[in-house]
């Protein structure tokens, strides 16, 4: 009786410290994570749709708990059509002392319904024209610090493959990192198209790598010279992305692979926004399942080293 009381003391000890431990990331940056995102379609999205000011309300705290652990950066993942809103990331940024990333690009997963007609008709010089326009001119007073694209699953049809070469294209006149959804079996066919391009592979990311259960293939494509990011940490699958890090470090490629939780956010179209998670798992429950000695490289340099500084 005694013994299982001492035990649940400590036990609950360890639980109210684990956040502390957790804490002592110095600097730390979010490479994949969601404000907002709106899934009607390309046709539908509109701000019209959501009420600027409950989103801020609903965002506000989950930044500010992340700000407290360290967070100085978060790379937001939403491309346009699905509810890119760079007056809203400038707000919360500004409100919560957090740099928050946007990106130009298009999305051709989810089947294509988040393209704009125009993305089948112009070519892939004329796409990257328009993005590397946004960035240029930037978007709405806030230059894109990345490309985000999306890709069905491989093979990857003429759509899919048209996005990989605008934004390869882009890469090149911008230097911005390109940050791929991609969807099974894709990665290796990316790596390709890039490659005859003649992109250094270091500007690509190869995004829910954490979906192919084939280590190989993150192997081959880290040593390619791409990142390898998994991304989606959370309670459900904290085990597989465990096994996924200490594989990579165990082949000696953790200098290759980026961290993220791909979570948040206000869901346009539910009521309230939906269930809006915070960000702060990864401090608290990944982290401490790993050593203390990679936390700087996946959280700070890596990021640094992916997307810029
Ligand atoms: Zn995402």
């Amino acid at each position: 009786m005694q013994s299982s009381k001492l035990y649940s003391r400590r036990a609950l000890m360890a639980a109210s410290f684990a956040p502390f431990v957790a804490c002592s990331v110095p600097k730390s940056i979010l490479v994949h994570e969601h404000i907002l995102v709106d899934f009607a379609g390309a046709e539908v999205v509109s701000r019209s749709r959501y009420v600027q000011d409950e989103v801020v309300a609903a965002a506000k705290p989950k930044l500010e708990a992340i700000a407290k652990l360290g967070c100085v950066r978060l790379i937001e993942c939403t491309p346009n059509y699905l509810g890119r809103d760079p007056k809203l990331l400038a707000r919360l940024a500004e409100s919560c002392g957090i740099e928050i990333w946007t990106n130009t690009g298009l999305y051709a997963a989810n089947q294509y319904r988040h393209l704009p007609a125009y993305a089948r008709t112009e070519t892939a010089l004329e796409l990257a024209k328009r993005w590397t326009a946004e960035w240029r001119n930037g978007i709405e007073g806030t230059k894109p610090r990345f490309i985000k694209i999306g890709v069905n699953n491989g093979p990857l049809a003429e759509l899919d493959r048209k996005m990989v070469e605008a934004a390869a294209i882009t890469s090149l006149e911008t230097g911005l990192t390109i940050a791929s959804h991609t969807g099974r079996n894709a990665a290796p066919e990316q790596v390709e198209i890039l490659q005859k391009l003649k992109l250094p592979l270091n500007k690509f990311v190869w995004v829910h790598a954490q979906n192919e259960k084939d280590h190989q293939v993150h192997a081959a494509v880290a040593r390619a010279g791409a990142w390898v990011e998994f991304d989606g940490i959370g309670p459900r699958t904290l085990d597989w992305h465990k096994d996924c890090v200490e594989f990579m470090a165990k082949e000696g490629l953790l200098g290759r692979v980026l961290i993220s939780q791909d979570t948040g956010w206000w869901h346009v179209g539910d009521p309230g926004g939906g269930q809006f998670n915070g960000y702060d798992f990864i401090y608290r429950n990944f982290l401490p399942q790993i050593p203390q000695k990679w936390w700087n490289q996946l959280l700070w340099e890596n990021p640094r080293r992916a997307f810029g500084n």
